[in-house]
Order: C-alpha cells, then sequence, then structure tokens
C-alpha cells in the first residue's frame, strides 16, 4: 500500500516516519521546498515535492496541514485520486472540515490523532508519537466500510487507542479538554498582567513557578492554535466557556461566604474526578 502525507509538519511527518518503518511507501507533499529536501534527507518520506499530481497512486492521503486549508487542499488534490483513494485528514476540529470534505469525496473520513508536541515542523516530527495515544475516526452514517476497516487497521498499526465518534460528539467533547483549558489558561495570564500596581505584576512574575508553569502552559502558547479553536469550534468552545463561568461563579460564591467546608467539598471533588482525564 502507498500512502501520502500533504503538510510534512509535526504530525504529518511523525505519521510518515510510522508508515515507513511500517514497510508502506510515503510519498509527501509540502508547500516548502525546503521542507520538502528535510523530509527526504530526515528520512520520514520516500519523495517529496510540492505536487499534489504526485498522490496520484497512492491508496491512503493524510491531509496533515492547517485546519483553515484543509478543504482548500483536499479540492486541489481531488482532481488526481484514483477512484478508490480513501482520503483522511488530522485536523483537531471536525465537524467543519466533515461537512466541507465528505460531499466532495465521499472516500473521505476524518481522523484526529490525540498527540503533539509543544514544537511544529518537520524537524519536530518523531517515531511513535502516536502509541498508547487516541486516534479519534469520525464516520457519517455515508462513509463507505472499507474506508473505515482500512483507516482501523492504520490507526491500530500505528498503535493508537482506537475511537469513533460523529464528527459534532468530537468536537463537543475535544472543546471540554483542548479549547475550553487554552481559553482558561489564557484568561489566567491575562488577570495576572492585570494588576493595578505594575511593582506586584513584576513581583508575581518573579514568584512564578511549577504550578504557574502547568497553569499558564497552554495559554502561552500558539496564537494561532487558539484562533483556529474558537473559529472552528465557536459554539461548542462557547457552551464549555458559559459553563465554566457558571464554575467559576460557584467558586466565588463559596469563598465570599467563608464556606471551608463546601470548598473542601469542592476540592476533594476534582481532586477524585482529574486521574479519570489523564
Ligand atoms: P505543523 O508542524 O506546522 O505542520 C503543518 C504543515 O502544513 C507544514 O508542513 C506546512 O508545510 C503545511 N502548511 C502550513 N500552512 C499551509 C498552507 N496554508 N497551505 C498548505 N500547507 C500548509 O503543524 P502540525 O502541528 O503538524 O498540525 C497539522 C495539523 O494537525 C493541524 O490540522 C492540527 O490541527 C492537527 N493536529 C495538531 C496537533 C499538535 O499537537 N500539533 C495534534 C493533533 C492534530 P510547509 O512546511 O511546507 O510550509
Amino acid at each position: 500500500m502507498k500512502i501520502g502525507i500533504v503538510g510534512l509538519g509535526l504530525i504529518g511527518g511523525s505519521l510518515a516516519y510510522d508508515f515507513r518503518a511500517l514497510g508502506y511507501k510515503v510519498l509527501g507533499v509540502s508547500r516548502q521546498p525546503q521542507t520538502c529536501e528535510d523530509a527526504v534527507k530526515l528520512g520520514a518520506v520516500d519523495t517529496a515535492s510540492a505536487d499534489l499530481a504526485s498522490l496520484a497512486s497512492v491508496d491512503v492521503v493524510f491531509i496533515c496541514t492547517p485546519v483553515s486549508v484543509i478543504d482548500a487542499i483536499a479540492t486541489r488534490l481531488i482532481p488526481y485520486l484514483s477512484p478508490e483513494a480513501i482520503l483522511t485528514d488530522v485536523g483537531s476540529v471536525k465537524g467543519p472540515v466533515v461537512k466541507r470534505v465528505t460531499p466532495l469525496w465521499p472516500r473521505f473520513l476524518g481522523g484526529h490523532p490525540m498527540a503533539g508536541r509543544e514544537v511544529t515542523g518537520i524537524q519536530a516530527a518523531q517515531s511513535h508519537l502516536f502509541a498508547q495515544n487516541p486516534y479519534i475516526l469520525t464516520p457519517t452514517t455515508k462513509t463507505p466500510l472499507d474506508v473505515i476497516d482500512v483507516m482501523r487497521k492504520l490507526v491500530g498499526e500505528l498503535d493508537g487507542d482506537l475511537y469513533e465518534c460523529s464528527p459534532g460528539i468530537h468536537d463537543r467533547a475535544v472543546a471540554w479538554i483542548s479549547h475550553l483549558p487554552k481559553m482558561v489558561s489564557a484568561a489566567l495570564i491575562a488577570a495576572c498582567v492585570s494588576d493595578a500596581d505594575p511593582d506586584i505584576v513584576q513581583l508575581a512574575q518573579a514568584f512564578a513557578s511549577s504550578g504557574f508553569r502547568d497553569t499558564s502552559r497552554v495559554g502561552g502558547g500558539d496564537p494561532e492554535l487558539g484562533c483556529m479553536m474558537a473559529q472552528y469550534n465557536r459554539e461548542e468552545l462557547l457552551r464549555s466557556l458559559y459553563q465554566y463561568r457558571q464554575s467559576l461563579d460557584q467558586l466565588t460564591d463559596i469563598i465570599e461566604c467563608s464556606d471551608w467546608s463546601a470548598l473542601d467539598a469542592l476540592l476533594q471533588q476534582t481532586q477524585a474526578e482529574r486521574p479519570k482525564f489523564l
């Protein structure tokens, strides 16, 4: 089987390493000639070029570009695909991508590997990135069964933990554990620098240590990623933000009332809940 990867960055490059190691021929396509050159030199792909026509002979294509361009790339790629080719993507939001790409290519199945790193680009790609991490497939009622079977097999070969759900359910669940935390962490940093006394802000910055490192990490990350989450998963993100505002109000009320037993009960509950997420 031949595999095509469009977008040789962190996720595309990491998929390429694993599929090559599994014995598949991997053909890469990326926008910048330098990225293509690096991907070949690093041994991530067998060949790479900027030309989507080079994927005419592949059996499965993974689109691994930013979410904002997945449908445009699918549109440009489809004229070159063989009729049996399977198309998938790795975008972190599924609803809008599946809605736009499925009518273009019925043999499309959305996917989302829940694995990543702080750094991006082909140099950050690594083998076994997906092993023991959730890999979500989002079939619709119209997705051909053989397409689902092939994708299940590939996820299994990556050693990913396979989950299947609708695109909408995916986006709702991911809002809670990825998109809401990005906004909450950003709001935390914004609040910390809003103290009216600049000396206090400076001291807080000097005192910040491991706790602040953990809680501010995603809020201090790539702004483009946060904008993508908000733009493409707006409704689910808003739903989670409204609920989070209620949680904050509840905590504020408890502390205003100096109701320490209620606070203790709430913190006991969150302490017990956290391990279920990680
Ligand atoms: P990345 O390392 O920046 O790689 C993105 C790739 O897409 C690059 O190879 C780049 O190619 C290409 N690209 C960028 N803008 C493009 C454009 N306008 N047109 C065509 N190609 C373009 O990013 P990534 O972290 O791998 O993310 C890729 C996808 O994976 C995204 O959809 C993201 O939502 C999803 N995802 C990311 C993570 C994560 O933690 N990073 C986890 C799961 C899923 P050139 O280098 O040739 O310009």
